[in-house]
């Protein structure tokens, strides 16, 4: 829907203002991009690749679930299922987060975690601090509920530190949320470095910032060392995670770790959205989670290792001169940053013309800005069409710059 049609929308059917900067659904237009553009290798995707996720144990799980159904379809469980969130606080500690079940509510996927909080802290025209650039579903959360940005920008290991500094002193309030997804960022690939996790978290308990760490991908480490959890250096910190990226994300089964005070309220906070949450895939996640999801993630970890290394060989070969990538260690995205001048949006009917769509990386800016880098993704496309896209890429890019591929 254009923006003219969605104003005029908002005015005859008296939406709320906030409704004009929510409404462009995201999912939509990569639907457009689509048909406008149908049949290339689309590099934009951030699901796991199907082939990696566990249906057989799922539906052997879920066959199980149901024969015990039974009498527990009823209401209740607001905060969740409560074995699950036993086991959640299990594996939290074992990546070094010390955290109790009660500090844990089931969430319907972490994105509704990251409303639930917004909704919580949120009145209209309060500062949230993001990264510049950051996931695209964090900003349709924190815009629904009339929040201004801070944006820091980033470098290789992550947001930069003078930059947060200097945009906290300079804003006109307090900022009450830093939001951030230090591993294997969404969409950058990148991860922070630990002095910079040490550093964000002292600027922030200065000025009494609650932080917010969103984790989808941590587990999803392909090489390199784990650097430690935001909230296993400070329990204070809410953590948001999920199995859409370990399991699958239709299941929608994630959850949020938040100081124990803070899931009182995050439970009254979803009761106005959804009274709770379901009572079958949680206990289905959970027989995975608690059984065989370990094993599972040793060949999910290999494929993405495979793509990602094929992804990062066909880009050595295939990209001219100026184009610059940073290894991702994890997770599904990596940043591929085009020379100065070159606009990825505008660069894309010209990509789609050689058979290869992306997303452009000003999609992932509050203010959606012109931006020469896009967010390649590697997770759901198998190694021989990773190798053929970034070819097709590379001859776009080229072609853009006016050389030969
Ligand atoms: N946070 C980030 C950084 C993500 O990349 C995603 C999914 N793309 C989410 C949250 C939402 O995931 P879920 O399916 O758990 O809602």
């Amino acid at each position: 829907m254009s923006l003219e049609s969605l104003t005029s929308l908002v005015t005859q059917r008296q939406f709320a203002r906030r409704a004009e900067k929510f409404l462009p659904s995201l999912w939509a237009e990569v639907g457009d991009l689509f048909e406008r553009h149908p049949g290339p290798i689309f590099f934009g995707n951030g699901a796991p690749a199907p082939e990696l996720m566990p249906i057989a144990r799922l539906q052997e799980a879920a066959s199980r679930v149901w024969a015990e159904a039974g009498t527990r379809l009823g209401y209740t469980e607001a905060a969740g299922y409560a074995p699950l969130r036993v086991l959640i606080a299990e594996r939290m500690a074992g990546q070094g987060m010390r955290t109790i079940p009660d500090e844990i509510m089931v969430t319907n996927g972490s994105q509704q975690g990251i409303d639930l909080i917004a909704r919580l802290m949120l009145d209209p025209g309060d500062m949230v601090i993001v990264e510049g650039p950051t996931y695209l579903g964090a900003i349709q959360a924190f815009d629904a509920y009339e929040a201004e940005y801070l944006v820091i920008p980033m470098d290789e290991e992550g947001i930069e530190l003078n930059a947060l500094e200097r945009a906290i002193a300079g804003a006109m309030r307090l900022p009450k949320l830093l939001y951030t997804i230090p591993t294997f960022q969404n969409p950058t690939g990148r991860t922070q470095s630990r002095e910079r996790r040490e550093g964000l978290l002292a600027i922030a308990r200065r000025h009494g910032i609650l932080v917010v760490e969103d984790d989808p991908y941590g587990e999803l480490r392909v090489s390199g060392t784990p650097e430690p959890n935001l909230r296993a250096l400070d329990p204070g910190v809410v953590y948001l995670g999920t199995f859409s990226k370990t399991i699958a994300p239709g299941l929608r089964v994630g959850w949020t770790a938040a100081p124990a005070d803070l899931i009182g309220p995050l439970v009254s906070a979803r009761e106005a959205a959804d009274v709770h949450g379901e009572r079958t895939t949680s206990r289905i996640v959970h027989q995975i989670a608690g059984g065989s999801l370990d094993d599972h993630l040793v060949i999910a970890r290999a494929g993405y290792r495979r793509r990602r290394n094929t992804m990062l060989a066909a880009l050595h070969t295939a990209m001219p001169e100026g184009v610059r990538w940073q290894e991702p260690e994890g997770g599904f995205f990596l940043w591929l940053e085009l020379p100065e001048h070159l606009d990825a949006e505008a660069l894309l009917p010209l990509a789609a013309t050689h058979g290869v769509t992306y997303m452009p990386g000003g999609w992932f800016f509050p203010d959606r800005r012109s931006c020469s880098a896009a967010r390649l993704s590697y997770s759901s496309i198998g190694e021989d069409r990773i190798e053929e896209g970034i070819q097709r890429l590379g001859a776009a890019i080229s072609e853009a710059l006016g050389q030969k591929p």
